[in-house]
């Protein structure tokens, strides 16, 4: 089982203007794969998988699920199980209607339904409330229920749209496992669709980046976390976002490329590329920076303009020459806001991107001018 997206357009039309929600995207999701689309709001995820679901007309381009081009097909022919973000249960129904509600649709009689329902239920760990009405279930209760609803007539794959978006943070975190254990059961595609970066990368086997109806990047987390092939990537994975530090290559001889940003020299093993006065940007993880009071330390120095936390640990940002630079990895104590320090990084750590297209500079060694050891610590 596997779902093709083929060069996937589609524009809206309000009054005399277009507006190009996907701009002719390709997807291949693996048959047992829980892939997810990420992206800023209004990027197009939504209409991608109202186009897969067949809520949504493409304007050009195929939908194939299973080697078979459904394009064309009727939503509920396509065996596509949907779940949304509003869980819509219906409320003059009990649980167990409320389950079985799929089935009744398709013709299946109603001790087969409940039978189903019910295994289900259990599955889901609700078969206490079979006879009650949503208006008596809490969040979670209603979550399971709609989990059960989608998966008990056994679709082809799973379609989620921002399932976890209404819940609290412990509920999401109950229903993320709930909703994997779910996928890894039945063997088959999940396309899952969050602007949450992090829940994207704690679920997902791979993620598709979206921006602006197009396609930034398809990798694996580790892949879009490690190698980000583009800013955009880089800066969307991760979070607090990647700091990019604006530089020109200043000299290119013997193998090496000796880019200026921000005043300081950065020699990078580097055999193409990139020419003499290109502009490129650096890129560096807040969570490989480290801040030390000892200015002649690191890389950069500059005023600590912020210390807070960002869950259990401290951000800082720094406030350097020509920009500012965000750092999570701190390690000494005692920083005080407003007193000089220097911004450590390994030069192995960094990434480098061309400064006019933002694509990535693959470079396989970094060299400091300044030697590795002062850098680490
Ligand atoms: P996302 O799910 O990434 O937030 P959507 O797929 O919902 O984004 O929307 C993509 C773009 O298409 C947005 O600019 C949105 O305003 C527009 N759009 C979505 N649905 C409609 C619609 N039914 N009519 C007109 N424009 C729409």
């Amino acid at each position: 089982m596997t779902i093709v997206v083929n060069s996937l357009r589609k524009t809206y039309t309000a009054g005399a203007t277009e507006h190009l929600a996907v701009d002719g995207i390709d997807l291949e999701i693996g048959p047992d794969e829980f892939f997810t689309l990420v992206g800023p709001s209004g990027c197009g995820k939504s209409t991608t998988l109202r186009c897969i679901a067949g809520l949504e007309t493409p304007t050009s381009g195929q939908i194939l699920v299973d080697d078979e081009d459904v394009t064309d097909t009727a939503p509920n022919k396509r065996g596509l199980a949907m779940m949304f973000q509003d869980i819509a249960l219906y409320p003059h129904m009990n649980v167990i209607d409320n389950i079985a509600y799929p089935l009744k649709v398709r013709g299946i009689d109603k001790e087969e339904r409940y039978e189903r329902a019910r295994e289900v239920a259990d599955l889901m760990q609700i078969p206490e409330l079979l006879k009650k009405y949503p208006g008596e279930l809490s969040g979670g209760q209603r979550q399971r229920t709609a989990i059960a609803r989608t998966i008990v007539y056994d679709p082809r794959a799973f379609l989620m749209d921002e399932p976890l978006s209404d819940l609290d943070a412990q509920l999401k975190v109950e229903i993320r496992k709930e909703i994997q254990r779910v996928h890894e059961r039945a063997e088959k595609p999940t396309v899952y669709v969050t602007h949450d970066q992090s829940e994207a990368l704690s679920m997902s086997d791979r993620i598709a980046v979206m921006n602006d109806g197009n396609i930034m990047g398809v990798g694996t987390p580790d892949e879009l976390y490690e190698e980000p092939e583009n800013t955009f990537v880089a800066g969307f994975i991760g979070n607090p976002s990647m700091n990019f530090i604006p530089g020109t290559v200043t000299d290119r001889s013997n193998g090496l490329v000796t880019v200026e940003a921000y005043g300081e020299e950065f020699e990078l093993e580097l055999t193409d590329g990139v020419q003499e006065d290109d502009a490129v940007e650096i890129g560096i993880r807040p969570e490989r920076v480290n801040v030390v009071s000892d200015t002649e330390a690191g890389r950069f120095t500059g005023r600590l303009e912020l210390i807070e936390r960002v869950g259990d640990r401290r951000l800082a940002t720094v406030d350097v020459p020509d920009g500012e630079i965000r750092a999570l990895n701190l390690r000494e104590r005692g920083l005080q806001q407003g007193e000089d320090v220097s911004v450590v990084f390994d030069t192995n750590d960094i990434h480098l991107f061309d400064g006019k297209t933002g694509d990535a500079i693959k470079h396989p060694v970094t060299y400091s001018k300044r030697g590795e050891a002062a850098q680490l610590d």
